[in-house]
């Protein structure tokens, strides 16, 4: 996500780091380096103008005291960085809900925008919070859009409340209301409406869309756009905002290539938040928007706040506390507990996505991208072979065991060999960690990849065990110190 705009940052940073002392051309040089990156990131002129405007002038009034201080070069950082978070729309903002339930969410935008997509996000997002979501197909439009919402309702068993066939038959507002009546009657508690769009800005659409607005009186319409059309985008939201006025921007594709332009340009021109962001087209590629989180990503500092979100959905809390426990109490970790761990790391979604949340993880680009995440499915799959007791007690596992396993998963035995040598080197290493303390369980790593943050709650430390002294007086000693 906004790899370029984002080396540009660093290296103007960098760049500044290696001075000693900050002079005012300084901050000229960095703050033209930054002006040039957003713009080649396709963000609006009038955006670019007054960001680089008021990181100037903070900064260059901050620089007498700055001058005194021991990290020059932090101090900018953290001006640029508060100012990004500005631009992007300050704090997060969550989806307001009715007073009187239910909760209407009326999606717009064009087609192709990723609304349809969304709706299945959405819904599953308030789904799992614990709210009873209801899906209504009014876009009747786009060939196809209905039986698309029905599948995604299906897959994540939410209802979908589609009397119409859709292909350009049936009434969109119509639809909308007795979507509306429907939720009422079968105490749905949040309403999601998708509606339908057109390639391009159009009247027709607009009165559409202004119609559905005016009969269910949405308490939230959030206008969807695709991120990778850039400075584009915020043309389309401000057509969209005259013609039929949205709370809110939901960021679609950011996922692609998308160079920042959109998002970093859309909450200042429209002067409204975005509030969901859509990283893939998988139902749990998305996530409120946090401002700070995307500063940071851009500044390069990863986002290891939502990577730990992530990982704590995806490891619940009884599996992270037995680990723990087993790890303080000294017990193996065994082949089960790293199948249990693998399982979970293929919840949390791509490996390539989570390690680019990882602070730095710009440089590492390339082997993000060349990361094969089939080698989880592998790994998974040798485990998967065995039986429950070789995976409690890998000693077991004698030729025969392990040339049955290789057939069994469909790898070679020499792959199985080399699972089983890392994870013995692996469990040697726990052991050590434990006896000298330091590193938590987390997660068990597969073969090659980098450390993962801590998981779960419960002391970072096990305790660490002391040599108690066979002499009385050596032990006093030991014990007071
Ligand atoms: P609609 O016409 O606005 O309803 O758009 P759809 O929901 O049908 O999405 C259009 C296409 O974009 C589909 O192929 C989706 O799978 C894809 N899509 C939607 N959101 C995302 C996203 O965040 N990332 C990626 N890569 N594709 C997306």
């Amino acid at each position: 996500m906004f790899e370029s705009l984002s080396s540009k940052f660093s290296s103007a940073f960098s760049s500044l780091r290696s001075r000693g002392k900050i002079t005012a051309s300084d901050i000229d040089q960095v703050c033209n380096e930054i002006y040039q990156g957003l713009l080649e990131a396709d963000v609006a002129l009038g955006v670019v103008e007054s960001f680089i405007e008021k990181v100037k002038s903070k900064s260059l009034s901050a620089l007498p005291t700055l001058q005194s201080g021991s990290n020059q070069a932090q101090a900018i950082f953290d001006i640029v960085n508060a100012e990004l978070i500005a631009i992007l729309g300050g704090e997060a903002r969550r989806v307001r809900l009715a007073k009187n339930p239910p909760t209407v969410i009326m999606l717009a935008g064009l087609q192709g925008a990723g609304k349809t997509t969304l709706a299945g996000k959405l819904a599953k997002y308030f789904k799992d919070l614990g709210d009873t979501p209801l899906l209504v197909a009014s876009d009747l439009q786009r060939p196809n859009a209905v039986n698309q919402l029905q599948i995604v309702g299906e897959s994540i068993s939410v209802p979908v409340f589609a009397p119409e066939p859709g292909n350009g038959v049936g009434n969109p507002v119509e639809v909308a209301k007795g979507g509306l009546a429907f939720a009422r009657s079968k105490l749905h508690n949040i309403v999601i409406v998708d509606t339908a769009g057109r390639l391009g800005v159009d009247d027709e659409m607009m009165k559409q869309a202004s119609d559905i607005r005016d009969a269910i009186n949405p308490d939230e319409i959030l206008f969807v756009v695709d991120a990778m059309i850039g400075q584009d985008a915020v043309k389309t939201a401000q057509a969209f905002k005259v013609g039929v006025g949205f709370d809110g921007v939901v960021l679609t594709k950011l996922d692609g290539d998308a160079r920042g332009g959109a998002a970093l340009s859309i909450a200042v021109l429209t002067g409204k938040p975005i509030m969901f962001a859509s990283t893939g087209e998988k139902l749990g590629d998305f996530d409120l928007f946090h401002p700070d989180r995307m500063a940071s990503r851009i500044l390069g500092m990863g986002d290891v706040a939502t990577l730990a979100e992530q990982a704590k959905k995806a490891l619940d809390g009884e599996s992270s506390a037995r680990l723990e426990e087993k790890f303080v109490k000294g017990e193996d970790f065994t082949l089960e507990d790293f199948l249990e761990q693998l399982e979970a790391m293929s919840k949390m979604g791509s490996m390539g996505k989570l390690l680019s949340m990882l602070p730095g993880s710009g440089a590492m680009k390339k082997q993000i991208d060349n990361f094969d995440e089939s080698e989880i499915v592998r790994t998974k799959a040798i485990v998967q072979s065995m039986t429950p007791q070789e995976r409690i007690e890998p000693k077991i596992l004698n030729g025969s065991r392990r040339a049955r396993i290789a057939a069994g998963s469909g790898r070679k035995v020499q792959e199985v060999n080399a699972l089983v040598d890392k994870f013995s080197a692996a469990q040697k290493m726990m052991k050590q960690m434990r006896n000298g303390g330091g590193m938590p369980p987390g997660m068990a790593l597969p073969p090659g990849m980098p450390a993962a943050p801590r998981m779960g709650k419960g002391p970072s430390t096990p305790p660490k065990k002391k040599s108690r002294s066979g002499n009385p007086a050596k032990r006093a000693v030991e014990e007071n110190s």
